[in-house]
């Protein structure tokens, strides 16, 4: 895939507004502030393609990039507190109506901040990832705030509390580029077929 190739394709703040798929599908999902924005960018290796938000929370829309004919799909970040709850119910009824979508959805990277213990929220999307099935990946954010060997603690401690496969789980750094190549393979092999 050549990520630096990658367009804005649309914005959308209804699911039943969103056509189907016609093409391979990566999804992003995580927490408001964890890092989505940053790491799609780098990803891509544009500045600014995707808002990074100074305000957290900022992108309430799903928003669909391309590149190589693979969408990858910006969905809202969840649990920002500041917000209303009615705001908060929106962003979760658009994230699950869109993962309920009839799809092909060929990878969900679910991130999660390396430097805590999975909130509540995170616990909650990764479990109806595995229990719908879902091929998905987590890509641990923000790997550069730790050193080495607090990385590799935190990777173990996150990884028995989440229940993943050792080879499903990345540590990454938007800032570093630690772990980017390894989930730009990830990410090819799960759009090959
Ligand atoms: P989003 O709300 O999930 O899209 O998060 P953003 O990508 O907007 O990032 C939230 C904040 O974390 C911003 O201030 C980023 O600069 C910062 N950030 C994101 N990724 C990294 C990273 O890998 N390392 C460091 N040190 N900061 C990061």
């Amino acid at each position: 895939i050549r990520y630096q190739t990658a367009k804005f394709v649309a914005s959308y703040g209804n699911a039943s507004k969103i056509p189907p798929s016609t093409c391979p599908e990566v999804c992003f999902v995580g927490r408001s502030n964890v890092g989505k924005s940053s790491i799609m960018n780098k990803l891509f290796n544009r500045k600014n393609l995707v808002k990074v938000s100074s305000t957290p929370g900022k992108t309430s829309n799903v928003n669909f990039f391309v590149a190589d004919g693979v969408h990858f799909v910006d969905l809202p970040g969840y649990g920002f507190a500041q917000r209303s709850k009615s705001e908060r119910e929106r962003w979760a009824d658009l994230i699950f109506d869109f993962l309920d979508m009839e799809r092909s959805f060929n990878l969900v990277v679910s991130l999660v901040d390396i430097r805590h213990d999975p909130s509540k929220l995170d616990h909650q999307m990764i479990e109806f990832l595995q229990e719908g099935g879902y091929p998905f990946v987590v890509a641990l954010t923000k790997a550069d705030k730790l050193s080495r060997s607090q990385q590799g603690r935190q990777l173990a401690t996150i990884r028995k509390q989440l229940n993943v496969p050792a080879e499903d789980i990345f540590v990454t750094s938007s800032a570093t580029g630690q772990g980017i190549d390894e989930l730009k393979r990830r990410i090819e092999a799960a759009c090959l077929d």
